[in-house]
């Protein structure tokens, strides 16, 4: 037996289902939000990774020569792809340009819970300035996706990388060493940051400051201890949020992101009942435009984790309605199959899924299928009954049974359907 690719997952219906439906509530929110969908290819020349993404993502890219001699990676995130397109085509958008995107990534990673070779992002820019506004509409937008679509348990937390960055560099830290020490504060791992900062020729005192930054969480007035023009902004920004109505916000100045390109605020969300893989989006501001052969513009955005999204929801117990057949047409005869067909069309011209007997079975073992895939109603299709223009329409949750006039059928059924109800997704936000 041939097995799927290590890292990689099928989807199952019901899981289809769940995703599709929380796609859904993900565009809606960035629609309203005012940010239009675009899409790039799954793979792009290695060096638009290679430039700016950080020792991390290039470690883990799945990069190989194509047969033309060319240096190929399938893409391990989307914002990179996104400033390329940009910088490609969209320099004439009016400004501020809100894009979003929703697509799988590939990351050579030890598999686990919540940590894949192919996952999927949705993800958004805000192209346009470095203003505290921008970066508070692309938080808030982050911040309305993951509150609409159910999941109760989150955190989010706001840093300015700015303040780490220009420590790091007064404590006369060469820009090339800095990306892999941000790399080790980025996990907290100091045990493995404290040599590289020592080897990068800083002292025991800047070294120390550094830890207690990253080590700064809280409400807003943590700030207070480093003033400077990074933690003004800050606290614009957290203004800007708690007139969106978001007061769930908490600074963080050890916010770092594994990616190389930010330069001001930076964002993280956690859903900590997902344990150690418990990030569900990160994003922050940055200019990558200038790199990729334009002129430098300012972004904000960031990435949902949409894989973890999910499981965090199922952890909540938060599930999507399944899509099961309404309506499932029984022949009673061979010589009913074509009214049966002429039924079912009928039903789904009229927007009911419906489903009609393909196997050729006995009315018996129909029902016991029609039972299995949960289908809400059973049409019945009698010969005595066609003679005259009639049907049985049996609603299976209840048992109930009546006729119905064949031009009645498509009305009578969508009289008694069960409204849909959406478990997830509510209208808010
Ligand atoms: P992590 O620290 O968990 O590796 P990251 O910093 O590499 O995350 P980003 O590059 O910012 O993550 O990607 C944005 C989001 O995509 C993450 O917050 C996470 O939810 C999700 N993500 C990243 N890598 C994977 C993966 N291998 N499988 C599933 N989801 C992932
Ligand atoms: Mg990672």
């Amino acid at each position: 037996m041939i097995q799927r690719p290590r890292g990689t997952r099928d989807f199952a219906p019901k899981e289809m289902e769940s995703r599709r439906e929380l796609e859904a509530a993900f565009r809606s929110v960035a629609e309203r939000h005012g940010f239009r969908e675009i899409a790039t290819p799954i793979f792009e020349h290695a060096e638009l990774f290679t430039l700016k993404s950080g020792p991390n993502v290039i470690e883990e890219m799945y990069a190989f020569e194509d047969k033309g001699g060319r240096q190929i990676a399938l893409r391990p995130e989307l914002t990179a792809p996104a400033m390329r397109f940009f910088v490609n085509d969209l320099t004439n958008y009016p400004r501020p340009l809100k894009i979003y995107y929703f697509g799988q990534c590939f990351r050579y990673e030890r598999p686990q819970s919540g940590r894949y070779r192919e996952f999927f992002q949705f993800g958004a820019e805000l192209i346009g300035a470095p203003t505290p506004e921008s970066d508070a509409e692309v938080i808030g937008l982050a911040a309305a996706m993951i509150r609409t679509c159910g999941l109760t348990e989150h955190q989010i937390r706001v840093g300015h990388i700015g303040i780490l960055r220009s420590m790091l560099k007064e404590a006369g830290v060469p820009p090339e060493q800095a990306p892999f020490i941000l790399q080790k504060l980025d996990k907290k791992v100091y045990e493995e940051a404290r040599p590289l900062m020592q080897q990068a020729g800083m002292s025991d005192a800047s070294i120390e400051q550094v830890i207690r930054v990253t080590e700064t969480t809280g409400g807003i007035d943590v700030l207070d201890s480093f003033p400077g023009e990074a933690t003004d902004y800050l606290r614009e920004v957290f203004g800007i949020l708690e007139a969106y109505g978001f007061t769930n916000v908490k600074a963080d100045l050890g916010v770092v992101r594994g990616l190389d390109y930010y330069t001001g605020i930076v964002f993280e969300i956690d859903a900590p009942k997902l344990g150690a893989e418990k990030q569900v989006c990160g994003g922050g501001s940055y200019s990558l435009t200038e790199l990729f052969g334009g002129e430098k513009v300012f972004s904000t955005g960031f990435a949902i984790g949409f894989d973890r999204v999910l499981l965090a929801l199922e952890r909540e117990g938060v599930s999507a309605k399944e899509h099961k057949v309404e309506a499932y047409v029984i022949p009673v005869s061979d010589a009913m199959r074509h009214q049966a067909h002429v039924i079912t069309a009928s039903l789904r011209n009229a927007g009911i899924s419906a489903d009609v007997d393909l196997m050729r079975r006995s009315i018996g073992k129909n029902f016991k299928y029609a039972d299995a895939i949960g289908a809400r109603f059973a049409v019945i299709v009698g010969e005595k009954e066609m003679a005259e223009r009639s049907i049985a329409l049996r609603d299976l949750s209840s048992g109930e049974q009546i006729l119905v006039k064949v031009e009645a059928l498509t009305e009578e059924v969508k009289r008694r359907r069960e409204v849909g109800v959406r478990v997830r997704c509510g209208g808010e936000n």
